[in-house]
């Protein structure tokens, strides 16, 4: 039903049949239908059959793009050509894949540059099928141990997002039914469009680029080849990844449409905290507390590794509180930054404090000297 009226559409100018400019306001519209309106009426040219014919195409002219809501229609389908407004194949209208995007706005905007048309409107109006169109991009959160992330690994993570119609297999098309080749581009997906000295191609409005038509839809996806539904995706994680950090997984994002690229999904990391160890660009850090008497007389002491086995730190006499010690290759690919803090006892026995203040006597010159006070 829809396509009839919309093949008159595509090759009747109304405008100039009312004497019009495509761009003329509603109102210079009425004026010029009323006027034409009064000049071929019947009862005025009895008998004249050239004027009741003008009569009635300037009726039909009126009634379209006297309208506001049928002339950006009849804009659309001028523009885009006869399939532009509907579904139009078998499906006819409301027929298979609701959910088809409008795919022209950018060819729309191109031409209407070109050429002065109006913007479009009506895209919440009648439905088309689009040309093939690239996924969406997803983005999923992946919480790791401290350890897989200074080591990296291999992991699934499970998600739900749109992806390939597991029935259909993203074709939209039922299985075991054949896509129909598209008769308004002979399957070539694309439409040359002349406009005076111009010569375009564009996508073929039919059949969106596709150089087919769905003729029995896919009834899991209602022809568009894509579902929501849980999927796993095999994601490997590089050692040394870092809080927020962003793992892109080409191509594994949302599925396109009708042939189009998909999108890539990004796997937002988040790392747990370690009770010991804390992270410093791609070296680990730790805090290993020691003794005055360690950090005045030097000493060795273990410090633990991410890896389980200790090493070993020789504390030369002297070291202050805070001093940093770089144990190279101890980290995965980075360092382990050992900083030795010097402890203070909150108790002390009675030999501790003694042994103190027989270090205390022996001390006598301040070390806040040079602060002059
Ligand atoms: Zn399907
Ligand atoms: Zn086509």
């Amino acid at each position: 039903m829809a396509a009839e009226p919309q093949k008159e559409w595509f090759e009747k100018d109304y405008y100039k049949t009312l004497g019009v400019n495509e761009k003329a306001t509603a109102k210079d519209i009425t004026k010029a239908y009323r006027k034409l309106a009064r000049e071929l009426h019947p009862d005025k040219n009895p008998g004249d059959a050239a004027a009741e014919t003008r009569f009635k195409e300037v009726s039909a002219a009126y009634d379209v793009i006297g309208d506001e809501e049928k002339r950006k229609s009849y804009d659309e389908v001028r523009r885009l050509g006869p399939m532009a407004g509907g579904f139009g194949g078998p499906g006819g209208p409301g027929g298979p894949g609701g959910g088809f995007n409008v795919g022209f706005d950018d060819i729309g905007d191109l031409l209407g540059g070109l050429f002065g048309r109006g913007g479009r409107g009506g895209r919440g109006g009648p439905q088309q099928q689009s040309r093939a169109q690239a996924g969406a991009d997803l983005e999923a959160d992946l919480t790791l141990d401290f350890d897989d992330a200074v080591r990296g690994l291999e992991t699934t993570i499970t998600l739900t997002s749109e992806a390939t119609c597991h029935t259909c297999s993203g074709t939209g098309s039922k299985p075991g039914s054949t896509p129909e080749t598209c008769k308004v581009c002979n399957g070539k997906g694309v439409q040359d469009e002349n406009q005076g000295l111009f010569s375009f191609s564009r996508p073929c409005a039919s059949c969106g680029g596709r150089g087919a038509i769905i003729t029995d839809p896919c009834t899991t996806c209602r022809g568009i080849g894509v579902e929501v539904r849980p999927r796993d995706v095999k994601v490997r994680i590089p050692a040394g990844v870092k809080e927020g950090q962003k793992i892109r997984l080409k191509g594994r994002g949302g599925p396109g449409r009708l042939g189009g690229p998909p999108g890539d999904l990004f796997v937002r990391i988040h790392v747990a905290d370690h009770p010991l160890f804390g992270r410093s660009g791609n070296d680990l850090t730790i805090e290993v507390p020691i003794t005055f008497a360690e950090a005045a007389l030097g000493g060795t002491v273990k410090v633990p590794t991410l890896d389980g086995s200790p090493v070993t730190i020789r504390i030369p006499p002297g070291t202050a509180s805070g001093k940093t010690f770089r144990l190279r290759g101890k980290a995965g690919a980075g360092d382990l930054l050992a900083s030795v803090v010097v402890t203070v006892p909150d108790s002390l026995t009675d030999a501790q404090r003694e042994a103190i203040e027989a270090l205390a006597a022996a001390s006598p010159d301040s070390p806040r000297a040079h602060l002059g006070v």
